[in-house]
């Protein structure tokens, strides 16, 4: 029944595989031959399946931990260099029709406020988030065919894409809405979005039944195929999720493989982003509710793990972790982290962050030029860039530059002219010096002299008042 080909979700994601794939990874989890074998195929730097990733997952014994924590750590050097990627959440609308129990903007939820931002006020947060140094949005919404329409989210797209407010702009505007139709997803592709965002939650399909008892959401395999009709709509980069502490992790994590193995098998691509959210506590919700949290130190591994066993994937962490949880993580593996974030409707045009329409919690708190400075002191370059999306590198044009590594010759040049752009016109003096000296430090690390001497001759413009140079 097993078959990632398939496009039926009961197919390839398979219950059956997934319990047999766990029961192999009980056997074989000290196995030392067989996960030595593994190991090697990791280094090779081409990806597990999900059964390989399954078993390290499984295994217990430190020093093999260590050994997938190090290469982990070789694969992000190799695919992502010592960059990370800057984005916020923008929420636009808490109305919900949904019943998902994990979520306080679930229907029942009669007291938490709730609100949908005029084009106006949604004009005022662009401009805040322009003006904290931002270029990469995840815009969020509840589903609420009434309220939140398909017309209203390609309005609210072109709005954000349309301001320029000093040298400001967003320049991706990624999209995270509920499962649509193929002719939906179409839509949003010709408004330019860039990664459609969809959390599966879990793969577990009777968990999620449970999880989410009410609304159109309820149907599984409607919201399991959704990439499939994405795709279909021309949508090429797609971003997973599970919500890791609804279900068994162990579980979670093969099915996410899976997936990432379906749509390679079906399209040929796999997911651009993988976000690996924790369930946190919010408005009506206590995670304690739930019986499958997880430590930091297992939180640490799964992303080690999604790391060597999907190389090319951009790996995606937000502001529910703590900074030093997202500390341990961007060294195995994170390539993606929101900085600044505010999880309610509205919440950037506040003076102090308002807590009462938060999605969740947030964790780390500090400003985007607080991370900017924590990351460069952390060996790491912020980077804003967006150029691939900008030059119709996505999809397969963009996944074969990434698997055969030339993409970096793009990413490194790209960060270091964005930072510099924040330099100019956000940071605050004591982060401008540290950032100078790590754009001076880091154009040797581009190998190439003609790009190097490009590279550096955008930065010299973009210190002269010139803005938006890319590779
Ligand atoms: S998770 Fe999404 S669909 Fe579910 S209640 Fe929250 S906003 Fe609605
Ligand atoms: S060049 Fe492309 S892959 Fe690299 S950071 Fe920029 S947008 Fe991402």
């Amino acid at each position: 029944m097993y078959d990632p080909k398939s496009l039926k979700a009961e197919e390839f994601i398979c219950h059956e595989e997934i319990e047999e794939t766990l029961k192999y990874a009980d056997e074989n989890c000290n196995n030392k031959a067989l996960i030595r074998e593994i190991l090697d195929k990791a280094k090779l730097m081409k990806g597990l399946s999900h059964r390989e990733a399954s078993v390290l997952l499984a295994c217990e014994d430190p020093e093999v931990i260590e050994e997938i924590y190090a290469l982990a750590a070789e694969i992000k050097k190799k695919f992502y260099g010592n960059r990370i990627v800057m984005f916020a959440p923008l929420y636009l609308s808490n109305y919900c029709v949904n019943g998902c129990v994990y979520c306080p903007y679930h229907h029942q939820n009669g007291h938490i406020p709730r609100r949908k931002l005029t084009q106006a006020e949604i004009r005022d947060e662009v401009i805040a988030l322009q003006d904290m140094g931002h270029k990469r949005l995840a815009i969020e919404l509840g589903e609420d065919p009434v309220n939140n329409p398909l017309e209203y989210v390609l309005e609210s797209i072109k709005t954000i894409y349309d301001i320029k407010h000093k040298n400001g702009a967003i320049r991706r505007v990624n999209v995270n809405i509920a499962a649509t139709t193929v002719e939906n997803y179409r839509k949003l592709k010709e408004a330019g979005i860039g990664t459609y965002i969809l959390f599966q939650e879990t793969y577990h399909k009777e968990s999620y039944e449970k999880l989410h008892p009410t609304g159109p959401k309820h149907n599984y395999a409607y919201h399991t195929e959704a990439m499939d009709r994405a795709m279909e709509g021309g949508i090429d980069d797609v971003g997973l999720g599970v919500l890791y502490g609804l279900e068994l992790y162990r579980y979670e994590f093969c099915g996410q493989l899976m997936h990432a193995e379906h749509l390679e098998a079906v399209h040929g691509v796999g997911p651009h982003t993988i976000s690996v959210p924790r369930l946190k506590k919010a408005d009506d919700i206590d995670p304690d509710q739930f019986d499958n949290g997880i430590s930091d130190d297992t939180f640490v591994k799964i992303c080690a793990l999604i790391r060597i066993s999907v190389p090319y994937t951009g790996m995606i962490i937000s502001t529910r972790e703590s900074q030093a949880v997202r500390e341990k993580v961007m060294k195995v593996g994170v390539s993606q982290i929101s900085g600044a974030s505010r999880t309610s409707v509205g919440g950037y045009t506040e003076e102090v962050r308002p807590t009462d329409t938060e999605q969740f919690d947030v964790s780390d708190q500090r400003t985007l030029d607080e991370v900017v400075r924590w990351l460069m002191e952390n060996g790491h370059i912020p980077s804003f860039c967006t150029a691939c999306y900008r030059e119709g590198r996505t999809g397969d044009r963009f996944m074969a530059l990434c698997k055969n590594g030339q993409i970096q010759n793009c990413c490194h040049p790209n960060a270091l002219i964005t930072l510099k752009e924040f330099l100019m016109d956000y940071a605050s003096d004591e982060t401008r010096k540290i950032g100078e000296a790590m754009i001076e430090r880091e154009f040797a690390n581009i190998p190439n002299e003609k790009t190097r001497g490009l590279a550096k001759g955008y930065v010299e413009k973009v210190h002269n008042g010139e803005r938006d140079f890319r590779f």
